[in-house]
């Protein structure tokens, strides 16, 4: 999508810091980190949100959770204590990028309810 910042990021015509990337997904430092660890996962492919998806998008979303959040849980040192994925949706739920992306946060310990 022409105007979209992580489509943009996703064909590497603005830099990023990519921490994980294959055909389908990229996963790349957040500009602004709220966490020591603090990655952003994102199908490459452009959607809005989670409310974007449709039935063609099962596999990759399926390949982020099952096949990526570990692995990079994992190699940021983040799997044993724990850490936090998040996809903000909406106005109100905080998105402030329109297009489908899962927080990967970790490395301090997590308030909840969050703010
Ligand atoms: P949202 O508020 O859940 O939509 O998350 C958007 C995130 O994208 C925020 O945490 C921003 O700091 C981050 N962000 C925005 N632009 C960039 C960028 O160019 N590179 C990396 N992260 C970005």
């Amino acid at each position: 999508m022409a105007d979209c910042i992580f489509c943009k990021i996703a064909a590497k015509e603005i830099p990023s810091t990519p921490v994980y990337e294959d055909d389908t997904v990229i996963a790349f430092k957040d500009l602004e980190p709220q966490a020591p660890v603090h990655v952003l996962i994102i199908p490459k492919k452009h959607i809005r949100s989670l409310l974007g998806l449709t039935e063609e998008d099962k596999a990759v979303i399926a390949h982020i959770h099952v096949d990526v959040v570990g692995r990079l849980a994992r190699e940021l040192g983040i799997a044993e204590k724990g850490f936090r994925l998040v996809a903000n949706t909406g106005e109100e739920g905080g998105q402030t990028v329109g297009h489908l992306h899962f927080h990967l946060l970790g490395g301090r310990s997590m308030a909840w309810p969050p703010g």
